[in-house]
């Protein structure tokens, strides 16, 4: 039997506490947005990749470019992950992005880069679907709480072994792109940006859930390259992750990232910005 957990005296006197936003709002500099839309004045597309359905592909991001993941067909989740093309060991710092910013994220928002670089790998300059907000049951669009579905978690709960699982889709992508065996590429995926998924955590008991995507062709998230990036993307098993994953069960569709040039005169001094200064413990 486990012991009884019994409440407090002043319980509630506890909980009435007021809650502190833990990195307050206007404490990190927002990015000037008007100077991305300057220059996208000239945009010019010098690359496209197409991410067919419950696969994956990577594609690279020249900084000061602009990606754009687009919705082709119908409803469909990708799973991003970014890397510095020129360190992999400088990649998406899902969980420090949710504590900047929130449980999602939209335009304006960054997307950091791990310790000991922390710095935004990319910028949302664009999103057609920042109109949603949160639902009524909590729900928000590219989270950054899920990890990705993966074959390991697959077979723990289902004791069956998938192998198009986002997870599986970005390794194997990745090793193509470099050129090394899945076990090598493995280590680098990492938690992803859920691009075009709506998910978020039960009122009651505070579970994280999944329902169907909003997104319909045409929508896109824009991210500016603010380094040099690699990056891949998975058209998640789970397509709209209004039902199920891990499984060839649901509708997928494929999904496109475009790689736009800008004017990059008009970004001459756009503060590209440098790893962290924080030099470490003497
Ligand atoms: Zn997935």
């Amino acid at each position: 039997m486990p012991l009884p957990v019994v409440a407090p005296a002043d319980a509630d006197q506890r909980r009435a506490r007021k809650p502190v936003v833990v990195y307050p709002n206007g404490t990190l500099k927002r990015p000037d947005l008007s100077r991305l839309e300057k220059a996208k004045a000239t945009l010019e597309k010098i690359d496209e990749v197409i991410v067919p359905p419950r696969e994956g592909a990577t594609f690279r991001a020249p900084k000061g470019h602009f990606i754009r993941i687009v919705s082709v067909d119908g409803p469909q989740v990708g799973d991003l992950n970014l890397w510095n093309a020129d360190n992999l060991a400088e990649r998406f710092f899902s969980g420090k992005t949710r504590a900047l910013h929130a449980t999602h994220v939209s335009t304006g928002d960054r997307l950091w880069s791990t310790m000991p670089y922390l710095r935004p790998l990319a910028t949302i300059s664009h999103d057609t679907l920042g109109w949603y907000g949160f639902d009524q049951d909590g729900g928000g669009i590219h989270d950054v709480i899920g990890t990705r579905c993966d074959p390991y978690t697959n077979r723990l709960l289902s004791g069956t072994d998938y192998h198009h699982c986002c997870h599986s889709n970005l390794t194997r992508a990745l090793a193509n792109e470099l050129g090394v065996s899945w076990k090598e590429a493995e280590p680098h995926v990492h938690d992803v940006l859920n691009v075009f998924m709506c998910t978020g955590f039960t009122h009651d008991t505070k579970q994280y859930f999944m329902k169907a995507s909003p997104v319909r062709p045409g929508d896109y998230l824009e991210l500016f390259a603010e380094v040099d990036l690699i990056g891949a993307l998975s058209a998640c098993p789970g397509g709209d992750c209004g039902d199920s994953h891990s499984s060839d069960a649901v509708p997928c569709y494929p999904l496109k990232v475009e790689i736009w040039k800008p004017d990059l005169a008009a970004l001459a001094d756009w503060p590209f910005p440098p790893v962290s200064p924080y030099g470490g413990e003497p």
